[in-house]
C-alpha cells in the first residue's frame, strides 16, 4: 500500500518554476507518494508532474559510483547504453575521480568553462559560478536560463531594472485583465494555470496570444492565434490603438517612465490594419483586446519562451513592458510583469550569479567595486572584468579551440542546446570533460569523468520560484550507493583545484550569499527551515516579503522605467520552396526538458511513451499520413522521423515537435542565430520541410 509511510519530509517540487510545496511520504529509504501542500505558490495543489513524477530517484539507471572513462574506450559519442556502461567507463573511487577530474581542469585558466544547472539548489549555483571565477579567473559560466527566458531578464533588466517578475502569478486574483502570450500553462505550468482557469470563472477577462491553439483557449474571452514570428507587429498594433484613441495613462507616464514621445512616435506606423496581414490577426481584434486591456482597473501580463525563444526575443519584452507601462499596469495590486520561469530554480540560479556577464544579484562582471566587494568575501584574488562566455558561445570556442575542458554540472546540451549535432561535435572534441549528474545523461556518454550527484528528495538547499519566493528544500532519503550531494562535490574538487574552500554544509554556503546579495535581506536559513518560504524583497524579519514590487518607482536612474520601441524583424530562417513549413518545439505536460527524469517516472513515461509531433489533419491528409504514423522533418541542420499525431491547434504550416525525446530529437533541426542581447537561440522557428516517413 503506497499510503503506508514512516515519515514524510516537507521540500519543494523539481520540476517547474511555480515551486509547488509538497510532502514526501517516505518508508524504507523510498519516497512512496507525494502530496501538495500549503505553499504560497499552490495552496495545496499538484499537477501530474508533482504527483506522480517522483520515482526517477529510485531508478536503476541512477550513479551510484564515480566513472572514468576507460582507455581503451570507442570514440566519444551517443554511444553509451545506460544498461552496459561498463564498455565505455570504470568506476573509481572518489579520490580517484575527483583527482582525475581536478588535474584535467586546474592551471587551465581560460581554456576552462562551465554550465550549471537551473535545477540545482541556489547554494549549488553560487558555488558553481565562484568556483569557475574564483578558480580560473575569469566568467565562462552559464546554464540554461540562456535558452530559456535571458532575452526577458535582458528586456527586464533595460527597462524596469529588475529581472524578476514584478508581481506573484497568484495576483491574477486581483486582476480585471490578464494577457498571456507565447505560454502554455495548461501544460508547462499547471498550478499556475489553476489559478488563470479560476480568475476566468469569476469574470475577469483572459485574453490568450500563441501561434499554437492550448487548452487555456476555453477559457479565454479573446483567443489570437497569430502567425509565427509575428509578436511585434501584433503588440505595437494593439499599442497603436492605445495611443490613437487615448487610453494610456497619462499620469502614470509622466510620473514613473521616460522615452515615451519616441515610443509614441514609433508606434504611429502600426496600425492594425496595416498589421492585421502580417500578424494574421483582423483588426477589429486587435482594437478589442486594446481596449480590453487598456481600460481595465488593473491588469497583469504572463509570457513564456513562445515570446523569448526568438532572434528578437528582447523586442517582444520591451513590447510587453510598454504595454504595461503605458496602462500603468506596473505596481498595484492585480498589475504586473510575469515571465513565468521554466525550471524550478531558474530564477534562483541566475539570481546566484550563474551567469557569464552578471555576480550575484544581477551585479556586473565589469564593475571594480563589485568585483573587489567579491573577492573581498571569497579571500582572492581578481577575476576577468570582461563578460564570459555563453551556452552556445561556449560551444562554437569548443570548435575554434578556445575551450578545451568542460565542468558540467546537472544540464544536458547534448539534448538541449539548438543545432544539437554542433553541441555534440564540440563535447568529442574537448580535451576533459566532467560531468556531474543523477544519471548517465546523453551528455555523460561524451564525459572523461562522472560524478555521481544527489536529487532533489537527498538534498538541503534553497530553490527560488517565479514568484521570487525562496524556498527550503530537504532531505527525505539518502543517495543511492557512494552518491554525494552537489554542495560537496564542488566544494571538493575546488579543494583539489587549490581552492581554500571549507564550507561545512548548504547553510555556511547561504550565510555567505548573504553578505554580498541584498535580495537576501531578512532571509536567514534558520527563518527559511521555519517558514518554508520568504518571498523577496522582504523587508523586515517578520515580513513574509513583497508579493508586488515598483509601486513607488524602478530600480533605475531616477527611479523611471524606460520605453525602448521595437520594431518588426524577420525570423533567422525562413520558408522557402524547400524547406516550406514551420517547426515550432516546446515542452508537454508529463515530459520535463531533455526526458532524463520524466522518462524515468513509471506513471508519466506511461501516459506519454513515444516520441511524438502535432500536425493539422488537413497537412496529415495532404502527406497521405495517418494519425500514428510516421514522418520525417528535415531542416538545414539535420532530420529526425517521428510519430505525428493530428491536432487542430496547430496551423496547417506549422509542425509543433517536444525536446525530450533522444530518438527524435528536436534540437537537430533547431537553429542555432541568437537574439542579439539575450544571446537566446530561436527554438520557436525554423524552416521544415514534412515527408511521409
Ligand atoms: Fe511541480 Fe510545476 Fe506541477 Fe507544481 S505545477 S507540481 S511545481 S511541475
Amino acid at each position: 500500500d503506497s499510503r503506508d509511510y514512516d515519515r514524510e519530509v516537507e521540500s519543494v517540487c523539481p520540476f517547474c518554476g511555480v515551486g509547488c510545496q509538497v510532502s514526501l511520504k517516505v518508508k524504507d529509504n523510498k519516497v512512496v507518494y507525494v502530496e501538495g501542500i500549503n505553499g504560497p505558490a499552490n495552496e495545496g495543489r499538484l499537477c501530474v508532474k508533482g504527483r506522480f513524477g517522483f520515482d526517477y530517484i529510485h531508478h536503476d539507471h541512477r550513479l551510484t559510483k564515480p566513472l572514468i572513462r576507460r582507455e581503451d574506450a570507442p570514440a566519444k559519442g551517443l554511444n553509451v547504453d545506460p544498461d552496459n556502461w561498463q564498455e565505455v567507463f570504470r568506476e573509481a573511487s572518489w579520490d580517484e575521480a575527483l583527482d582525475f577530474a581536478a588535474n584535467g581542469l586546474k592551471g587551465r585558466g581560460r581554456e576552462v568553462a562551465g554550465f550549471g544547472s537551473a535545477k540545482c539548489t541556489n547554494e549549488e549555483a553560487y558555488l558553481f559560478q565562484k568556483f569557475i571565477r574564483q578558480g580560473f579567473g575569469h566568467n565562462n559560466v552559464d546554464h540554461c536560463t540562456r535558452l530559456c527566458h535571458a532575452s526577458s531578464v535582458a528586456a527586464l533588466l533595460e527597462n524596469v531594472g529588475s529581472g524578476a517578475v514584478t508581481a506573484t502569478f497568484n495576483e491574477i486574483e486581483n486582476a480585471d485583465v490578464a494577457i498571456v502570450i507565447g505560454a502554455n500553462p495548461v501544460e508547462n505550468h499547471p498550478v499556475a494555470a489553476t489559478y488563470f482557469k479560476q480568475f476566468a470563472k469569476r469574470g475577469g477577462k483572459l485574453i490568450v496570444m500563441d501561434p499554437r491553439g492550448q487548452a487555456l483557449k476555453r477559457h479565454a474571452t479573446h483567443m489570437l492565434q497569430f502567425r509565427p514570428g509575428a509578436d511585434v507587429s501584433m503588440l505595437n498594433a494593439i499599442m497603436h490603438v492605445i495611443v490613437e484613441e487615448g487610453l494610456y495613462d497619462q499620469q502614470y507616464i509622466e510620473g514613473y517612465t521616460e522615452n515615451w514621445d519616441a515610443e509614441k512616435a514609433h508606434l504611429a506606423d502600426y496600425a492594425p490594419e496595416r498589421m492585421a496581414e502580417i500578424c494574421g490577426i483582423d483588426a477589429e481584434t486587435l482594437r478589442a483586446v486594446a481596449r480590453d486591456f487598456a481600460t481595465a482597473k488593473a491588469g497583469m501580463i504572463f509570457w513564456g519562451m513562445g515570446v523569448s525563444q526568438h532572434i528578437h526575443g528582447t523586442d517582444n519584452s520591451r513590447c510587453l513592458i510598454s504595454l504595461a507601462l503605458m496602462c500603468g499596469h506596473v505596481g498595484r495590486p492585480g498589475t504586473g510583469l510575469h515571465p513565468l520561469r521554466g525550471q524550478n530554480n531558474v530564477q534562483g540560479a541566475s539570481d546566484a550569479g550563474l551567469i557569464p556577464m552578471f555576480l550575484p544579484d544581477y551585479q556586473s562582471v565589469m564593475d571594480d567595486g563589485v568585483r573587489s566587494a567579491f573577492t573581498e568575501v571569497w579571500g582572492s584574488g581578481d577575476f576577468s572584468n570582461e563578460k564570459g562566455l555563453t551556452v552556445t558561445e561556449i560551444m562554437d570556442a569548443v570548435h575554434t579551440g578556445d575551450i578545451k575542458a568542460m565542468y558540467v554540472l546537472g544540464e544536458n546540451p547534448a539534448m538541449s542546446d539548438p543545432d544539437v549535432e554542433h553541441a555534440r561535435d564540440a563535447l568529442a572534441k574537448l580535451d576533459h570533460l566532467v560531468v556531474q549528474d543523477i544519471f548517465l545523461t546523453e551528455t555523460a556518454n561524451y564525459a572523461d569523468v562522472i560524478l555521481p550527484a544527489s536529487a532533489f528528495a537527498e538534498k538541503s538547499g534553497t530553490v527560488t520560484n517565479t514568484n521570487r519566493q525562496v524556498q527550503m528544500g530537504r532531505p527525505a532519503v539518502t543517495p543511492p550507493g557512494e552518491a554525494r550531494e552537489d554542495w560537496a562535490i564542488t566544494t571538493e574538487l575546488a579543494r583539489r583545484c587549490g581552492m581554500a574552500w571549507d564550507y561545512k554544509s548548504p547553510a555556511d554556503v547561504f550565510a555567505e550569499m548573504k553578505r554580498n546579495m541584498r535580495s537576501l535581506e531578512n532571509i536567514t536559513w534558520d527563518r527559511l527551515d521555519r517558514e518554508n518560504a520568504v518571498t523577496y524583497p522582504s523587508l523586515s524579519p517578520e515580513d513574509p516579503g513583497q508579493a508586488i514590487v515598483f509601486g513607488d518607482g524602478f530600480p533605475r536612474p531616477e527611479g523611471r522605467a524606460r520605453f525602448t520601441p521595437a520594431s518588426v524583424i524577420a525570423p533567422d530562417d525562413v520558408p522557402d520552396a524547400e524547406y516550406p513549413m514551420i517547426l515550432t518545439t516546446g515542452r508537454q505536460l508529463e515530459h520535463w526538458h531533455t526526458g532524463s527524469m520524466t522518462r524515468r517516472s513509471a506513471v508519466l513515461d506511461a501516459v506519454e511513451p513515444e516520441a511524438n509531433c502535432s500536425l493539422h489533419p488537413s497537412t496529415l491528409r495532404q502527406l497521405g499520413v495517418d494519425p500514428g504514423g510516421h514522418v520525417r522533418l528535415t531542416t538545414k541542420r539535420g532530420s529526425v522521423v517521428v510519430m505525428a499525431r493530428a491536432d487542430r491547434a496547430v496551423a496547417p504550416d506549422m509542425v509543433f515537435l517536444p525536446f525530450a525525446y533522444v530518438e527524435a530529437a528536436a534540437n537537430i533541426l533547431t537553429n542555432s542565430a541568437l537574439d542579439p542581447y539575450g544571446k537566446i537561440p530561436e527554438f520557436k522557428f525554423s524552416a521544415v520541410r514534412v515527408e511521409k516517413a
